[in-house]
């Protein structure tokens, strides 16, 4: 039997609270049996009654309106404390515990009261099915028996019905997780899209960056290669994945050739270390042989926990760059020796400071100390100063016009105070982004040697033709008188031949005057006499004068352009002649010689284009200088002294225009010069 203290009761409310009944609405199985047994023990009143802690509520009311009452009140409390017997009270007016309960004293008005407990499984009465009539009676043995056995049966229907709800409950649960689960099922099908999609993006970036990209396990295993990798190594993605970094197929090599060690290779390095290794650069063959420098970057892979698990290479071919550095390198050092063994001196220059920096060589050959510091000021101030504003235009002139140039002049030894010749190069440089010129620099070479040789020749020259001058003044004065007398006498044998002396005379006085020219320009004495005249009309004297003289060749003269001059109309004169004499000299005969005169863009233009032996492009760029003849024997045969264009440079360009030609060996040469008019 239940002990009833505070404790079990506190119990026993569970237990009925745990059926969830109390204030439920009703249910026809319950009063289905309510009518039953009111119907069996011939009673008005039958109700299911649920002890509650402070009132009996009836789940079924069979025969009686109110749903609940006090519990003070109640009868079932009373026959649940019996929870395996039946309480019987026959007459509640005779019985002491009821007759003055208000149900007995009213409405109602409780006569006969019989309670079966409601024992739940656990043994707790949660309430009673009791029947109620307001006559005095009892029950016989069959119907306490029914009542007995309607009760079990609503015991049984409340265990169901807290069956069936506990399963409703499970079943919503159940439905509820399900729609979490296709839920969670649908967001991992989108993740899993989702990953897919940038999956093949990050393929697609990988794809499309100019670097290979590999990626190992922590074995080294290649588990992944883009595109770019393929065409490195010249192997398939197919046949790539499942080598290792390690392969022998890559022939790994240092970057000096030697093999690779093991624990060498960038990836095994950050496998192992578990820190990235970056730039670093080595040999490798691709799947046809050939070698490539690669700079490469590995960077390790780490779980969570911080554990490695593979590794990322990034690999650029370098090979184009890295032969070209080493070349670069090469001809660095080449440079160095060419300079060193031509015994240049170097130096550089900072445009905005001016701060000069000059190699040993340079300083010896300004005279200064190896340690004695040597400005740009100092430099400047050891140059001749005959030559010294030119020095300063033409360095102003390369800075301004970006231009690269190459001069001689004399300075004068810082201490020594002795006269040299040097020969000065100047190349400019601009800082990356920079718009104006940075920094110059150039090689300063000593040409004294040559100088005095060229100035001894010169002197020579000047010294000679002056001697010759007088004898040939005297020549062709003899001659005037001999050719009056022959012209009185009529004797045409003797006028030929003396005419033909005066033809030797007069390209002897040519030589002599060309001597003498190249005499003054080293002196620095040549003079202008500039008059106005139009370039057509000495054109047109000196095609006369050719055409009578010269038969050999095939002279095409083109009609010459007007333009009128102011220039000294001998020396110009001279420059044509000098012209046309090199085409014939230097063209096979019969061949065709084109002169021409026009005007450009505010230029007189004079061409003789002939169809010789050319000039080989290694000769070419000292045609213009002083004795300078191409070393061969067509030319040998020829003769010349290698003053001739020298001296038409100087005369052009005295005249502010400029000088040129266009030849190809063996296809013929064209000369030109322009001047401004
Ligand atoms: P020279 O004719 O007296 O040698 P120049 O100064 O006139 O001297 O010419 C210098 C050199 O240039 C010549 O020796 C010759 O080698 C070359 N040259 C000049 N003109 C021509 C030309 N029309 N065709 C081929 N070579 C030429």
């Amino acid at each position: 039997m239940v002990d009833y203290n505070s404790m079990n009761e506190q119990k026993r409310l569970e237990a009925l609270y745990s059926y969830d009944i109390l204030d439920t609405d009703t249910e026809k199985d319950f009063d289905d049996l309510t009518a039953l047994a009111a119907a069996i023990c011939g009673t008005p009143i039958c109700l299911i009654s649920f002890v509650d802690k402070d009132r009996q509520w009836f789940k079924s009311h069979h025969g009686l309106d109110a749903r609940q009452t006090d519990r003070c009140h109640s009868f079932c409390s009373h026959a649940i404390q019996y929870p395996q017997q039946l309480m019987q009270v026959e007459d509640a007016q005779n019985d002491i515990r009821f007759r003055d309960n208000p149900l007995v004293t009213g409405s109602p008005d409780i006569r006969f009261y019989a309670g079966m407990p409601l024992l739940d499984k656990e043994g707790y009465a949660l309430g009673s099915l009791c029947v109620i009539d307001q006559r005095p009676k009892l029950l016989n043995d069959a119907q306490q028996k029914a009542l007995q056995t309607i009760a079990n049966q609503v015991v049984d229907k409340l265990l169901l019905r807290k069956n069936n709800r506990n399963l409703i409950l499970a079943n919503k649960n159940l439905s509820e997780s399900n729609k979490k689960l296709i839920a969670a099922e649908n967001s991992l099908k989108k993740a899993i899209t989702d990953l897919k999609e940038s999956k093949d993006k990050i393929q697609n970036i990988l794809d499309i960056v100019g670097e290979g990209i590999g990626i190992t396990d922590s074995a080294g295993t290649i588990i992944y290669t883009n595109k770019r990798n393929q065409e490195i190594f010249q192997l398939d993605e197919k046949s790539m994945l499942g080598l290792s970094n390690l392969s022998s197929e890559w022939n790994n090599r240092r970057s000096t050739g030697e093999s690779l060690p093991a624990d060498e290779h960038p990836i095994t390095v950050a496998l192992n270390t578990g820190n990235p290794v970056l730039d670093y650069v080595f040999l490798i063959s691709d799947q046809k042989g050939n070698s490539k420098y690669i700079r490469m970057n590995a960077m390790p892979i780490k779980d969570i926990s911080g554990k490695v698990n593979g590794a990322i290479g990034s690999f650029a071919d370098i090979t184009e760059s890295y032969l070209l550095q080493l070349k670069l390198r090469e001809s660095e050092n080449s440079l160095k020796s060419a300079i060193s063994s031509a015994n240049l001196g170097t130096w550089q220059m900072n445009v905005q400071t001016k701060e000069l920096i000059a190699s040993n060589r340079m300083k010896e050959l300004f005279d200064f100390y190896p340690e004695e510091p040597m400005s740009f000021e100092a430099a400047v101030g050891q140059v001749a100063e005959s030559h010294r504003q030119e020095v300063m235009d033409i360095i102003t002139s390369s800075i301004s016009k970006d231009k690269a140039n190459e001069f001689e002049f004399p300075i004068v030894g810082y201490h020594d105070k002795k006269l040299r010749w040097v020969c000065a190069t100047v190349q400019t440089y601009k800082n990356p982004g920079d718009l104006n010129i940075s920094y110059l620099s150039g090689t300063v070479a000593d040409i004294t040697e040559r100088k005095i040789d060229e100035q001894r020749r010169t002197d020579f020259v000047g010294m000679v033709s002056h001697e010759l001058k007088n004898p040939l003044t005297a020549i062709n004065l003899y001659l005037q008188l001999l050719s009056r007398s022959i012209n009185k006498n009529n004797d045409p044998l003797l006028a030929d031949k003396i005419s033909k002396i005066d033809n030797q005379v007069k390209r002897m006085e040519n030589l002599i005057n060309g001597f003498l020219d190249v005499a003054r320009l080293g002196e620095g004495k040549i003079r202008l006499e500039k008059s106005e005249f139009n370039i057509a009309d000495l054109i047109k004297v000196n095609e006369e004068e050719c055409l009578n003289m010269i038969s050999s060749h095939r002279l095409v003269f083109e009609p010459a352009e007007s333009a009128l001059l102011k220039a000294d109309r001998n020396k110009i004169e001279q420059v044509v002649i000098n012209f046309i004499n090199n085409a014939v000299k230097y063209s096979p005969h019969n061949t065709i010689i084109n002169i021409r005169c026009f005007t450009k863009d505010g230029y007189v233009y004079i061409t003789v284009k002939d169809q010789g032996m050319g000039i080989a492009i290694k000769d070419q760029p000292f045609i213009f200088d002083r004795f300078y003849r191409v070393e061969n024997d067509a030319v040998k045969s020829k003769k010349g002294f290698g003053l001739g264009l020298y001296i038409c440079k100087e005369i052009i360009e005295r005249h502010n225009g400029q000088i040129g030609f266009e030849s190809r060996e063996g296809a013929g040469s064209k000369f030109w010069f322009r001047l401004p008019y």
